[in-house]
């Protein structure tokens, strides 16, 4: 299973790829998730990438199709993948392509996420995360119980930076003019699933692995 998950920020692929991959060995490769630990190892990349991330901005391609090049070639993605947050533009689009050329690699399908951009803001202003075991709450529709702290380990609960609104608004007008274009680039190419993930969790679940990919695994 080779996927491509596409949507706003906010439109659930994370949790939806974290979800999938408890059913079928595949590798979940986010770069959002990629890039915040080399943020926060003070790597060379993660020092280039901070001033992007926190403006809302795209780390510029080039940094991250290289990233990419080394972590499509690691062992845990020959049983398959789910990009989360990859590609984000036409370029890495086209780097894809060839890259996945190169390792003899094809792409069964590209999942649009399609979500309200009122949506994405209410989801994502309100969600926080633990800075000790990284469990993700809502302030409002799945709060800690232990208010400010994890009810898992207790850790402190944090916004990320960018997740405070005008961010957040920045990241959704990055999001239609620079990677909406790949619904046009995908869909020329036949691999286009489109799911409603304005509805639940599970419903948007069972749509992917309804599909004939979900279900050869
Ligand atoms: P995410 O967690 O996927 O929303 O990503 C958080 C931030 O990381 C984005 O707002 C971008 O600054 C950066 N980022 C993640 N993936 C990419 C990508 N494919 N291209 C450029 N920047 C990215």
């Amino acid at each position: 299973m080779r996927l491509i998950f596409l949507g706003p920020p906010g439109s659930g692929k994370g949790t939806q790829a974290a979800k999938l991959i408890e059913k079928v060995q595949v590798a979940h490769i986010s770069t959002g998730d990629i890039l915040r630990e080399n943020v926060k190892l003070g790597t060379a990349l993660g020092l280039k990438a901070k001033e992007y991330m926190d403006a809302g901005k795209l780390v510029p391609d080039d940094l991250i199709i290289e990233m990419m090049r080394q972590r499509l070639q690691k062992d845990d993605c020959s049983r398959g993948f789910i990009l989360d947050g990859f590609p984000r533009t036409v370029a890495q689009a086209e780097a894809l392509e060839k890259m996945l050329n190169e390792l003899d690699m094809k792409l069964d399908a590209v999942i649009l996420f399609k979500v309200s951009d009122e949506v994405v803001v209410e989801r994502l202003s309100g969600r926080r995360g633990c800075r000790q075991c990284g469990a993700i709450y809502h302030i409002r529709f799945n709060p800690s119980l232990k208010g400010d702290s994890c009810q898992i380990c207790g850790g402190e609960l944090y916004q990320r930076d960018d997740d405070r609104e005008e961010v957040i608004r920045k990241r959704l007008d990055v999001y239609h003019s620079q990677t909406a274009p790949l619904v046009g680039y995908y869909g020329k190419r036949g691999l286009l699933l489109e799911v409603d993930a304005g509805r639940s969790s599970d419903e948007v679940l069972k749509t992917i692995l309804d599909a004939p990919w979900g279900r050869s695994e």
